[in-house]
């Protein structure tokens, strides 16, 4: 009898498939619905920010979709491990803001991160900002900006502890090491016991050539070991890419080639410009199963898995419910969604 888990037998056997969804720019009707209905088309994993009510909306999703016969897919919590654009929060100053002001900001707030009673200074409430950006746009005078956050190094175990993740992203960049060695140290200090801890890197900055890259990840290897973690390599192609169509694939899978024969042991699962043609391109290179001793081990779908759904989410909106409790609407939106990843699922 095999006593892996279906993650991880996804994993081996290539067929792994993750949801991105909520790390930022996003709002939490639409993480709950875009949860449920890709935990119901079989997603092995969603991966979220580590932030409460965005763990809260993931978890709805899941729980529907589970009343449903789905699977858990694991709870993955995404950190950086230094300044990066997919984690940031909103912030002004209130008191630039005229007392005439009607207040749209705090309007379109999701969240409820702005007002006084919510903040007690009328600015932004960090702890309740995920990082939608809605307000950005709503501000007449311009008065609101986004700001990258990196969790504070003593904020992270208590709040893995408090989320109780199945597993941990790090998104980290070329040169950052020593900052990628402290947060494995402050994920051991959580407790958490992670079935797999995650590294999200790209040929961006220094380390455009494969060998660098090759070199980064080698080096964040020995550190999990030493850590007694078990990586999962995120190779992002092109970061945010991928509902952009067929030319995105070709840099993502030029990526993987190109380093698979160099990288470090532990899965590798293609993202950024992954999409509906990827696993088609993976097959004519002949890298789309890893256990038959190299290519992907899956993938992780964020852009194109919400843009798929995204006429539903907006009509479910117009009629102010959530997908989830819409039968006519969801049905829909769950065949779309299965068409993206069901070509995964199945046996190749
Ligand atoms: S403060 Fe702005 S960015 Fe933050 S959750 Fe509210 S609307 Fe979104
Ligand atoms: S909309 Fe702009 S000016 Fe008005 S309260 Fe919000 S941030 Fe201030």
């Amino acid at each position: 009898m095999n006593s892996l888990s279906a993650p991880e037998q996804a994993l081996a056997s290539g067929h792994w498939v993750k949801l991105i969804c909520g790390a930022s720019n996003q709002d939490l009707v639409a993480i709950e619905d875009l949860s449920g209905l890709y935990s119901l088309a079989g997603v092995h994993c969603i991966d979220a920010a580590v932030d409460g009510a965005v763990v809260e909306a993931v978890r709805r999703g899941m729980a529907w979709a589970a009343e449903r016969g789905a699977g858990r897919p694991w709870l993955m919590l995404s950190l950086s491990d230094g300044v990066d654009p997919h984690f940031r929060k909103a912030w002004f100053d209130p008191q630039a803001c005229p007392s005439s002001c009607p207040r749209p900001c705090e309007r379109v707030c999701p969240a409820l991160a702005i007002g006084a009673a919510a903040t007690g200074s009328a600015g932004v409430l960090a702890a309740r900002c995920y990082g939608c950006g809605r307000c950005v746009p709503a501000c007449p005078l311009g008065l609101i900006e986004e700001r990258s956050q990196v969790l504070a190094a003593e904020a992270v175990p208590a709040l893995l502890a408090e989320l109780r993740p199945d597993a941990v992203e790090l998104h980290s960049q070329p040169g950052r090491l020593a900052a990628f060695a402290s947060r494995v140290s402050q994920l051991a200090a959580s407790g958490v016991p992670l079935r797999r801890v995650a590294v999200s890197m790209g040929p961006e900055g220094s380390a455009t050539r494969v060998d660098a890259l090759a070199t980064e990840l080698w080096q964040r290897f020995v550190v999990l070991r030493e850590a007694g973690y078990r990586p999962l390599w995120q190779l992002d192609g092109r970061p945010m890419s991928g509902d952009l169509g067929v030319g995105v694939t070709h840099a993502a899978l030029h990526l993987l080639e190109g380093l698979q024969p160099l990288a470090p042991p532990g899965p590798l699962q293609l993202a950024g410009g992954t999409n509906a043609h990827t696993l088609a391109g993976l097959q004519r290179c002949g890298l789309a199963h890893r256990g038959s001793g190299a290519g992907a081990a899956g993938v992780a779908f964020g852009g194109e898995a919400r843009r798929r759904l995204q006429p539903w989410l907006h009509a479910a909106q117009q009629r102010g419910s959530r997908l989830l409790d819409l039968d006519d609407l969801w049905t829909e939106a769950l065949e779309s969604a299965r068409a993206l990843v069901g070509p995964w699922l199945k046996d190749r």
